[in-house]
């Protein structure tokens, strides 16, 4: 960020800034008051935000008498930000503003194995279509987020041997759209981003929440003590890829990974897919799948039944490494009926130690398939205003 003068505010001006995102709009002597420094320091702040377009008059606050000290709030329309949710099958894009409400969004269908550049290729018309609608230019973007169904090594937005991400192994997603907005460019994975949007929206007062999604893959996102817990490389969480083991089942399906038994094997969309086709069903997709779950077919019942039953192992043995105060479960397959969560819950509550489930709800995610876009705009708003970062954010 830039003064007028062209010189870089002083330091501090970002510990300010995260002052009115949190408590809303305040007077100089409530900020004074808040920090604790000196009137000609804040004045100086207050100037270089207000230069920068970051904060804006507010209107007057109630005095008692005298002149009514005017009031500031963070400006959340100084730039939009423009987040991908992509999935193995859909596409939901989204323009944002910088406290990351969504303000315009749009689902697509895609394939995530026709590749990087014709999925990202749809990607970038969205934005486009979806700036336009809010009537803004590229130099409005402050900040590009992408999430994507495989392990990205957060640190340099690649993704890593996706195993249903054909093609996409080590692509650059950052500088695909870096050349094109020259702004900040974060990718995740998808369910890490499900598991922030979740919490900051309907949980925030939950330091400790897991994200099981179920859709074509099983993937699990952590946040705890508020922020997402990506582990070394990013690849904490994986639990889809958890072997099991089945009684009775003396052959174990091969995955997608190239392992024998994984969790993902028994219980991912492509695996019931697979396994209902085995039972001469006619399916194509995982919204095939659920339709004949929640129609009473009993082969599709019989089969999530099984998969609620291993997912509720896999998550029984995060629940005890993680205690978490909730768990929700999301993805296209939590809309079939109750007979994957009735399975998930009842082997958690069953495995684990009574501290860890004395106040555990497992809950069906209540932003479902806009969980990703929302925690997307979340995580963006966070990174790109977050105080180290906001020289980043140039004047307008
Ligand atoms: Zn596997």
């Amino acid at each position: 960020m830039t003064a007028p003068n062209g010189s870089v505010p002083s330091q501090g001006v970002g510990e300010i800034l995260a002052l009115f995102r949190s408590r809303g709009p305040l007077t100089r002597s409530e900020v004074m008051d808040s920090t604790g420094l000196a009137r000609s320091t804040i004045n100086q702040r207050l100037d270089a935000l207000l230069a920068a377009g970051l904060i804006v008059p507010a209107g007057e606050s109630i005095s008692t008498g005298g002149r009514r000290p005017g009031r500031f709030a963070f400006n959340a329309e100084v730039g939009i930000t423009l987040v991908a949710d992509i999935g193995a099958s859909g596409l939901r894009t989204a323009a944002c503003d910088l406290a990351g409400v969504v303000l315009a969004e749009r689902a697509t269908r895609i394939n995530v194995a026709t590749g990087p550049r014709e999925v990202l290729g749809t990607v970038g018309r969205c934005f486009e279509e979806l700036a336009g609608e809010v009537g803004r230019a590229p130099e409005d973007v402050k900040g590009v987020a992408v999430g994507v169904p495989g392990p990205v090594q957060f640190a340099t937005g690649r993704v890593v041997s996706p195993p249903i991400m054909t093609g996409w192994d080590g692509f650059d997603i950052p500088g695909f759209f870096r050349d094109r907005y020259g702004t900040t460019v974060l990718v995740d994975n998808d369910v890490n981003v499900m598991a922030l949007g979740e919490q900051r929206a309907s949980y925030p007062d939950v330091a400790h929440l897991a994200f099981l999604k179920v859709g074509t893959g099983v993937g699990f996102g952590i946040v705890a003590g508020g922020q997402v817990l990506r582990g070394t490389q990013g690849a904490a969480g994986d639990i889809g890829h958890i072997r099991v083991t089945v009684p009775d089942d003396t052959e174990q399906p091969v995955c997608i990974c190239g392992n024998v038994g994984c969790v993902e094997a028994y219980a991912g969309g492509w695996a019931l897919i697979r396994d209902l086709r085995a039972a001469g069903r006619t399916v194509e997709t995982v919204d095939d799948v659920v339709a004949l779950i929640r129609a009473g077919d009993p082969s599709a019942v019989r089969l999530a039944r099984r998969a609620g039953r291993i997912l509720g192992e896999a998550t029984a043995d995060a629940v005890s490494l993680l205690n978490p105060s909730v768990v929700v479960i999301g993805g296209q397959l939590a809309h079939a009926d109750e007979q994957l969560l009735a399975g998930i819950r009842e082997v958690v509550y069953q495995r684990c130690l009574p501290l860890a489930t004395r106040s555990l709800q497992i809950v069906r995610s209540s932003l479902d398939l806009r969980a990703g876009i929302i925690g997307l705009a979340r995580l963006l708003a966070d990174t790109i205003l977050a105080p180290d970062q906001l020289d980043s954010l140039p004047a307008r």
